[in-house]
Order: structure tokens, then C-alpha cells, then sequence
């Protein structure tokens, strides 16, 4: 088991992630970077019908666009695959890692542009880098098409890609949306990212409904809360997934149309700045205890 424990290797990392912020915001990145989640380590569990997946809708045939790598100052381009580039640079993952993992890659994307329903605009980079401490976290810079993940050769190559799994989505939904993605709710944006990664942070859960129900009921946080005030990375995670099944939930009871016009209402990336009172009729404190006793309903 390669679990995390919060407080004992993350102080440092924290600092780090906090870094991480301040380039993100220079960069007027639209999502703070992700750190691994500790149930993103787990291997993927055999695959399970997904609860609140949106309609099954068979993706439109996107023909592979060849992309050919523009250069990237201090990175080894190493291969191009349908819509990504991938790239790496010394003390990062080797150029024979990146290449045995571009197949893994493009299935993650395959999956959760189908689960999403959202397809990429445009070819994005995949950037692997390293930090001095050796942990795993990455970034999506939507507006470059750059998702950067920071890890060293040691660390499993699949849990990278549970991780690029999730910042794909959140390429996806700036297609998706447009700008109003730049100023969506971090409740909606993270939680959708989460949620669009399925199987590859679900472990040997079905669903998020099911993940949260067994892993954190007993002690949920106010959805509005925010994580970087919190400070812990266990308190990250824990809303990671809870946001995951609010989508759910609202997916479920709501609709996907709701959901976008929900998303698209962000007035500001905190955390409760999209229009729940005028889009769901009812605010985020009155949408807490429905999804509480939805999440208590399993099917
Ligand atoms: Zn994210």
C-alpha cells in the first residue's frame, strides 16, 4: 500500500505546492496544481459501471491529428500520439518511460473525453518534469495546453497517469466551456476533473457516491470549504471527492444541461462562485444537506 500520511511527508510538499500556486497565478492558470491523492495510488479496479456517467453517448470519430512536436526549451520531445505530445527532461521520467507510457496516456484520454462527453480542440503537450523532492503532483495550463507532471523515474508510471487523467479533463472542459471555464467554480472545475477521471481515482469503488460514503462520511466538510486555507493534504483529497459526487449528484438529479449552465455561472474560481441559488434554485448551503441524503441513498 502506498498510501500518503498526511502531516508526516507532506510539510515539505506543501511548500512546494504553494510555489506551484504563485507560478500557476502567474501563469493565469486556471487550476491550482493537483497533488497525487492517496486513492489515485491504488491500482485501477477491474472496470464497473459508472454511476452518473452522462448518457452513453458513443464519441464522434476524431481522425488522428498528426502533430508534429514543436520544441520546447529544455525538454527532449519524445513522442507524438494522436492529440499529445509528450515531452520529459533529465531527472524526470526517462525518454523510454514516456514512450511506453504515451499508449496509457492516449487510452486515459480516449476515456475520459467518452465519460465527459468533451472533446480536445487542439493537440495538448504532456511535460514531465522533477522536483528536488521526488513527489508526484501536476498542473493543467489550459490556456497553453501544457499539462506539466512532476515526478521522478522511481515513482509507478500509473500513477502519473491517474494524475494526467484528471488534468486532461480539465483541458477538456476549457474546450468545452470557453472562458467562463477560467473563472469556474474550483468546486466544479476540481470536482469535475475528479469526477471525468473515474476509474483511475476510484480504486476498487464503483462510483464517488460509493467512495465518500465509505471513506470520509463520517466526518464530510462544508462543500464550500476551502483546502488551501485548511492546509492538509488530506483535507485536499477528502473535497476532491466530494466535489467528485456533487457533479455526480447534480448530474444525476439535475441533468447535464443544468451542470453547464452551472458551470459556466462562475463568477471567480473560490470555492462557491457559480449561480447555485439561480441555476438550482436553491444556494450551496441548502444543496449540502440534499446531497448528504442522496449520498446516505445508495442504489
Ligand atoms: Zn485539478
Amino acid at each position: 500500500m502506498e498510501l500518503i500520511e498526511p502531516g508526516k511527508r507532506w510539510a515539505k510538499p506543501i511548500v512546494v505546492i504553494v510555489a506551484v500556486v504563485l507560478i500557476a497565478g502567474l501563469l493565469r492558470a486556471p487550476q491550482p496544481p493537483l497533488t497525487a491523492p492517496p486513492d489515485a495510488l491504488r491500482e485501477p479496479g477491474a472496470p464497473a459501471p459508472l454511476q452518473g456517467q452522462f448518457k452513453a453517448q458513443v464519441a464522434p470519430a476524431v481522425p488522428p491529428v498528426r502533430v508534429e512536436p514543436a520544441p520546447l526549451d529544455g525538454y527532449q520531445a519524445v513522442v507524438v500520439a494522436d492529440q499529445l505530445a509528450l515531452y520529459t527532461r533529465a531527472g524526470s521520467y526517462t525518454a523510454e518511460q514516456v514512450q511506453a507510457m504515451a499508449a496509457p496516456i492516449v487510452e486515459a484520454l480516449a476515456y475520459v473525453s467518452t465519460r465527459t462527453d468533451m472533446q480536445l480542440a487542439a493537440p495538448v503537450s504532456v511535460v514531465f518534469d522533477h522536483r528536488e523532492h521526488c513527489g508526484l503532483d501536476g498542473a493543467a495550463y489550459t490556456q497553453k495546453r501544457i499539462i506539466m507532471l512532476y515526478a521522478c523515474p522511481e515513482l509507478p508510471p500509473r500513477r502519473a497517469v491517474n494524475i494526467i487523467a484528471h488534468e486532461l479533463v480539465h483541458q477538456l472542459a476549457h474546450d468545452h466551456y470557453g472562458p467562463p471555464h477560467l473563472q469556474a467554480d474550483v468546486i466544479l472545475s476540481e470536482g469535475l476533473a475528479t469526477w471525468g477521471a473515474g476509474k483511475y481515482w476510484l480504486g476498487s469503488e464503483s462510483d464517488f457516491r460509493s467512495f465518500v460514503q465509505h471513506n470520509y462520511a463520517t466526518a464530510l466538510l462544508p462543500l464550500d470549504s476551502d483546502y488551501r486555507a485548511i492546509g492538509t493534504i488530506d483535507a485536499m483529497n477528502r473535497l476532491y471527492y466530494q466535489w467528485a459526487s456533487l457533479v455526480d449528484f447534480v448530474l444525476e438529479t439535475r441533468g447535464r444541461d443544468v451542470f453547464d449552465k452551472l458551470y459556466r455561472s462562475g463568477r471567480g474560481m473560490a470555492p462557491n462562485t457559480a449561480d447555485y441559488g439561480g441555476v438550482l434554485g436553491t444556494d450551496l448551503v441548502g444543496l449540502q444537506p440534499e446531497w448528504q441524503v442522496w449520498l446516505n441513498n445508495q442504489p
